[in-house]
């Protein structure tokens, strides 16, 4: 076992009942953090926020359509929605450059995000990708 697992405990409940190992509840009330517990609670909050995506999209609304992708809905018709939501702002910022007093200059996201090829924001660029190589 590695150190950072904790390990079973043996844990009673207010009526001094053995806390059974391997369920959310335990996780959560007892902050239990034993290998079985763990996995019944990441299950379970899975579980719960796929219903939640589900639940979402109220019935009647038409996928693609910005209420279903903010609702979190992952079919074929919003991701692609969401593509090319995504496509059409980032045209659209490179069609509308950055004010010259707007604080982005001289950031890798003025760079990338912004396509704005000022001294500012060039030396950035530069200055991250050297920070980069330095990295490795
Ligand atoms: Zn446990
Ligand atoms: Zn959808
Ligand atoms: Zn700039």
């Amino acid at each position: 076992m590695s150190a950072r697992s904790e390990g079973k405990k043996v844990l009673y409940n207010k009526v001094g009942g053995l806390v059974v190992h391997g369920s959310a509840d335990t996780y959560q009330r007892h902050r239990c953090r034993c290998d079985e517990c763990r996995t019944a609670n990441t299950a379970k909050v899975s579980a719960a926020r796929t219903r939640r995506i589900k639940q979402g999209v109220p019935a009647g609304v038409k996928h693609g359509v910005s209420t279903a992708v903010n609702h979190g809905c992952h079919c074929d018709v919003c991701t692609q929605a969401i593509a090319e939501r995504n496509r059409l702002a980032s045209q659209e910022r490179r069609n509308r450059p950055l004010a010259a007093d707007d604080k982005r200059h001289g950031t890798v996201n003025g760079y990338v995000s912004w396509w704005c090829r000022c001294e500012a924001c060039l030396n950035a660029m530069r200055r991250y990708k050297e920070e980069r190589k330095g990295i490795k």
